[in-house]
């Protein structure tokens, strides 16, 4: 690098700083975060998880609500648990091929009853409400519940909703939304889920 384009790097990075320094000065509120992680790209449950890492790496406490029963067994699940995480898992058997609309809306109720519970808790700091998004669009839960308990929930409480086509009522309440864009996948060409990868 020259000298003069060395001197104009260190001025754009000093603005740059500023603008850093005043956007930090700025944000000093504290308060728990809603995040909906939506889209159709891979990475919505694991970045949820990596949170819930975060958060329990801290030594606080975390609790995840799993509103789809995958086929396998949730590697993320085995960790967290031996970590003192509690889990909440759709029970029943319901899974994508979903079948039974009676048994599936009474698993997604019961799953419900202990993810309020959670949210009223002052205790728990972070809870992820893994794969809600579907009990929305299907109607298994009721939108104006669901959003009663986000907005009644611990100040200082956060939460994260992760799943495809996130209702716009819930995008609008979050304070951050990720949408998870797909450019290519595995699957696609024909690669299966890989154990300690994809579950
Ligand atoms: P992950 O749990 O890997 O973060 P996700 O939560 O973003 O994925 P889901 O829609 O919950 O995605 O799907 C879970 C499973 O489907 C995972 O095994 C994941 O690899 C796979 N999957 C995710 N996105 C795609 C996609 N675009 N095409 C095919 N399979 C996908
Ligand atoms: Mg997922």
């Amino acid at each position: 690098m020259s000298e003069h384009n060395q001197d104009k790097h260190k001025a754009r990075q000093q603005k740059v700083k500023e603008q850093v320094d005043a956007k930090i000065e700025q944000a000093q509120e504290e308060k728990g975060i809603l995040q909906v992680i939506t889209g159709n790209g891979k990475g919505k449950s694991t970045s949820g998880f990596g949170t819930v890492a975060r958060c329990v790496g801290h030594g606080m406490n975390a609790a995840v609500v799993q509103f789809i029963k995958g086929m396998w067994e949730c590697g993320e699940r085995n960790l967290l648990e031996r970590a003192g995480v509690p889990f909440a898992v759709m029970k029943t058997g319901f899974t994508w091929e979903t079948q039974n609309r009676e048994t599936d809306t009474q698993a997604a109720q019961d799953t419900w009853q202990q993810a309020k519970l959670w949210l009223q808790d002052e205790s728990i700091d972070l809870v992820l409400l893994d794969e809600l998004t579907y009990m929305v669009s299907y109607d298994y839960l009721d939108l104006d519940e669901v959003i009663e308990a986000l907005e009644n929930r611990p100040a200082m409480q956060s939460v994260i909703i992760t799943g495809r086509g996130a209702h716009r009522r819930l995008t609008e309440l979050a304070d951050t939304v990720s949408e998870v864009r797909n450019v290519k996948h595995a699957f696609e060409a024909g690669i299966k889920a890989q154990k300690g990868f994809d579950f």
